[in-house]
């Protein structure tokens, strides 16, 4: 006899994690920080490991209370999630149920679709543009009156292209306001186009928009796994209930104030990523790679065929970096060196697809 189980998990994937780096090689598949933590973030965890006998704080009152002042959001908009990878579960699963359907572009985070059908609901997704971009027009189009949900990655990830201001607020504003648009900005920090959209902003102006942050990457956090979301009452409410409760530990909470309180030096490493993203999508372009222009910490290179040779090319050069088999390859934007490595590992771009042809 074969257990019960949900039979609509069958094609679910589980996570396919960015891949381990051997010793010595660049890790660049994972948009993590290249940086060690910071002195004041590491002892602000080690004065709160005297107390890991005790369950954290679900409502960690430190943490609400600096986001809100930093935003001048009142608290009870923010809620927390253990990354806001679950942070985005728990909104789904606030919102949509079985049979709804949630949207977004594809290609994007590689979470999304599994979450959605996690929760039951059915995914749609919105092929990008013939510029790896969110397709709006599409997406207004593709609304139906099953459509509880559409994430905005922006930055997207992994094409690291941009929703202008105007252009999202423009959207945002064709969007019935019984659907709840989820501007996800974890690669927010790295965004340097000229007219950067800013998801607070539209949070403020619209009752349909939630905002999802994380502390995993340009604030360095990721093996802590904290994130947040800012959202209209009704919705943090529910998310309050369907949070695991003591998701986000004591450690997460601590360092992600002292983080706060590290503005103005972590600032100083996201301009470094920043200049090394520049780098590399310099030096891939003119080395004659289909990159694109990003404003994450990473620089997409739609390789498609080629994709797969070019992993292996990389990881004999020492570097580890996140493929999709047929369509591309993500490169996080790590440290001088590490970019010195994949720029001399990727000389000049020479398609075997061509070749072959
Ligand atoms: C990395 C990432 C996240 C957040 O990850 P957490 O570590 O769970 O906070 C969320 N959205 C996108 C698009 C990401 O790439």
């Amino acid at each position: 006899m074969t257990l019960h189980q949900r039979p609509s998990l069958q094609d679910v994937p589980a996570y396919k994690q960015g891949k381990p780096a051997p010793a010595g090689a660049s890790k660049l598949s994972s948009n993590e920080s290249p940086h060690a933590p910071l002195p004041s973030v590491i002892s602000s965890i080690q004065e709160g490991l005297a107390n890991i006998h005790r369950y954290p704080s679900i409502a960690a009152p430190q943490l609400t209370a600096a986001l809100s002042k930093q935003f001048s959001i009142d608290a009870e908009h923010v809620t927390l999630g253990a990354g806001s990878v679950e942070v985005a579960a728990q909104i789904i699963h606030a919102v949509a149920a079985e049979g709804d359907e949630v949207m977004y572009a594809w290609r994007s985070f590689e979470a999304y679709p599994s979450l959605v059908r996690i929760a039951g609901a059915t995914p749609v997704e919105v092929p990008l543009d013939a510029e790896s971009r969110h397709d709006l027009p599409a997406m207004l189009e593709a609304i139906t009156d099953k459509t509880r949900l559409i994430f905005i990655c922006n930055p997207n990830n992994p094409t690291g292209t941009v929703v202008e201001a105007h252009a999202l607020d423009q959207f945002i504003n064709a969007v019935p306001r019984n659907i709840l648009v989820v501007v996800d900005e974890a690669y927010v920090h790295f965004d340097r186009s000229e007219v950067r959209a800013d998801g607070i902003e539209l949070f403020r102006k619209y009752p349909h928009v939630a905002v999802l942050h994380t502390f995993s990457k340009a604030y360095g956090l990721a093996g802590l796994r904290i994130g947040y979301a800012i959202s209209p009452l009704e919705v943090a409410n529910n998310l309050r209930k369907v949070a695991v409760p003591f998701g986000v530990s004591d450690l997460a909470q601590r360092a992600a104030v002292a983080s706060l309180a590290a503005i103005d030096e972590l600032a100083v490493r996201i301009e470094e990523v920043v200049a090394q993203r520049e780098r590399m999508y310099e030096g891939l372009a003119q080395a004659g790679y289909p990159v694109v222009k990003s404003q994450a910490n990473f620089v997409w290179v739609g390789a498609g065929a080629d994709t797969v040779d070019l992993e292996a090319q990389l990881a004999a050069g020492g570097v580890v970096v996140r493929a999709f088999p047929g369509d591309g390859l993500r490169i996080s934007s790590g440290t001088e060196e590490d970019v010195n490595r994949v720029l001399a590992a990727l000389p000049a771009f020479a398609s075997a697809e061509a070749a072959t042809a």
